[in-house]
């Protein structure tokens, strides 16, 4: 695992084309440059980790495109502390972004090989979610509700209930909807019963399935 100063002017680079894409949040490009993304996909294709694409990682799934989860985090304004839920551990580049925010993490993933791989993976970076949890993410984890913060990274076909049911008043639910594509949709939760929900454009996640494999 070896993280070089070449790399980290690859990231610096990319922190400026997520920059000119729109990305103005500080904390988040700091993250961009801080975290070794070549450690987070196959060695063999390291040439790639530093390139604003999406890149197939284990059992036919995608480590999201950087400005995709620069995009995620900034929007949901990750203060320190917050107690965040992630749907759709993959590659944990996203987990590891939320944690250089310095939210209090806990990420499902449904697929085992990856669940095992990343939750072995990240600790060795020094990366700490409070848990890693091998899960069908359409229920959320109504045992640690409510979150100030839950973001789906995967594309949802509709907008789980139990998700919107585990924001605390105040907080922000940020999920890819649709099918083919996605388009980023943020809801706030205003009161016990009123969401507010806003459309943030068009994406492309790979979908969010139901039940753990
Ligand atoms: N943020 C990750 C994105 C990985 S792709 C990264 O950048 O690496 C989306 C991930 O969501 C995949 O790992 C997929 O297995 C997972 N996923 C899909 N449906 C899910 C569900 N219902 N619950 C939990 N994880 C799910």
């Amino acid at each position: 695992m070896k993280d070089t100063s070449k790399h980290l002017g690859l990231r610096n680079q990319l922190a400026t084309v997520l920059k000119a894409k729109g990305i103005t949040d500080k904390n988040v490009l700091n993250a961009v440059r801080k975290i070794p993304r070549h450690l987070f996909i196959d060695s063999s294709f390291e040439s790639h980790a530093y390139q604003d694409k999406a890149f197939p990682i284990a059992a036919e799934q995608t480590i999201s495109q950087p400005y995709t989860v620069a995009f995620q985090s900034q929007t949901l304004e990750i203060e320190k502390g917050d107690k965040v839920l992630e749907i759709g551990t993959g590659s944990g580049y996203q987990t590891a972004v939320l944690l250089e925010l310095k939210a209090e993490v806990y990420s499902i993933e449904r697929q085992h090989e990856l669940f095992k791989k990343t939750s072995l993976f990240l600790p060795k970076l020094g990366y700490k979610p409070k848990k890693f949890i091998f899960g069908d993410g359409y229920k959320g984890l109504p045992e640690k509700a409510p979150f100030d913060k839950i973001i789906v990274t995967a594309g949802a076909p509709f907008v789980p209930k139990p998700l919107l049911s585990q924001l605390k008043v105040g907080g922000m639910l940020l999920i890819p909807v649709g099918d083919e594509s996605q388009i980023m949709t943020l809801f706030i939760r205003k009161s016990q019963k009123e969401f507010e929900k806003h459309e943030l454009g068009d994406f492309a996640f790979v979908p969010m399935l139901e039940e753990r494999n």
